[in-house]
């Protein structure tokens, strides 16, 4: 699949496969009156319909249909306008909920979740299929008020939700989590294997933000808890949306300042420091597999490692 050069930013992690997009949100118009509606009837909309988290997949490239091929649907969401020199340039895209896959719309073993496909997704369709899941996840778990309890009513192009009772308005929520690579004197890197993952899978150590806490200190906090080590100088790197189900990912480096280590055992069921090559070495032979290519912990070990983990450690390290 040809590269595209349209991503929002370049972030020191390089790019994020869920972090592209090439389609303006056009966050503005979704006040307007009855902005879905002529939308539904002009020519050149396109539609992406989600059922479960599962949209149509052709070819690796997902399958936008028009109002017309959609017969019975859920809550409608304004995803935005395709910018210049994508396919489908300029036209609008609206998200339909659908209460199961439609086989008229595509085959059923063509409907695939995001994480399935996001690699061969270009950059239009990777950040359309992640604003699209995750507002639906939004939709599908946020059906009345938190204040009242009274079933909201969809306003706004799909981005409010509204209580009839008290007129509060709700807006999708992302939750922040923290994930992050940490180094000591030595030039290791810590790795973790979690309570639920398989024995041999490692990764960097993550954890979800609390209330009225910053990142930094979330970082710190996490480490501590999941570690039982002081980490300091916590510098972000980037960040990815990780819709499964309403996750931001913010990326982050650390020091570590002691590296005795001591797994939790409710999260972390082992910790492990490892040199490039020890790395290198256990990936090869199979003794211990890593976060994939989507996830920005892959991303994370990668700038550590200084390229990609498929080949033979380099002598400078870090890029
Ligand atoms: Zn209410």
């Amino acid at each position: 699949m040809e590269e595209t050069l349209r991503t929002l930013a370049q972030p020191p992690l390089g790019e994020l496969q869920l972090s592209r997009a090439d389609s303006d949100r056009n966050g503005e118009s979704r006040i307007t009156e009855q902005f879905l509606e002529t939308l539904w009837e002009t020519a050149g909309t396109k539609v992406l319909p989600i059922a479960h988290g599962k949209a149509p997949v052709t070819a690796g490239a997902l399958t936008l249909v028009t109002p017309s091929d959609i017969g019975g649907h859920g809550i409608l969401v304004y995803l935005g306008r395709v910018n210049e020199g994508a396919v489908d340039a300029g036209n609008h895209v609206i998200l339909a909920m659908l209460e199961e896959a439609d086989p008229e719309l595509a085959p059923l073993d063509q409907w695939l979740g995001l994480r399935d496909i996001a690699t061969s997704l270009d950059a239009r369709d990777a950040g359309l299929f992640v604003e699209a899941a995750a507002v639906a996840n939004w939709h599908e778990t946020t059906t009345h008020c938190p204040r009242c309890g009274t079933p909201t009513v969809v306003r706004d192009a799909g981005w409010v939700r509204q209580c009839p009772n008290d007129g509060s308005q709700h807006y999708p929520r992302t939750d922040a989590a923290i994930i992050v690579s940490i180094v000591d004197d030595e030039d290791r890197l810590l790795l973790g294997s979690a309570v639920a993952w398989p024995e041999n899978r490692y990764s960097t150590l993550a954890g979800f933000v609390e209330p009225g806490e910053s990142l930094e200190a979330a970082v710190i906090r996490e480490v501590g808890e999941e570690a039982g080590i002081a980490v300091d100088s916590p510098q972000y790197l980037g960040s990815q949306p990780w819709p499964f189900p309403a996750s931001l990912m913010l990326g982050f480096t650390a020091h570590a300042a002691t590296t005795d280590v001591r797994p939790d055992l409710s999260e972390i069921r082992s910790l492990r420091w490892f040199t490039r090559a020890e790395l290198f070495a256990e990936l090869r032979e199979g003794s211990i597999a890593v976060a994939g290519g989507v996830s920005i912990a892959r991303a994370l070990i990668e700038r550590w490692y200084g390229g990609s983990l498929d080949e033979e450690p380099s002598r400078t390290g870090e890029r």
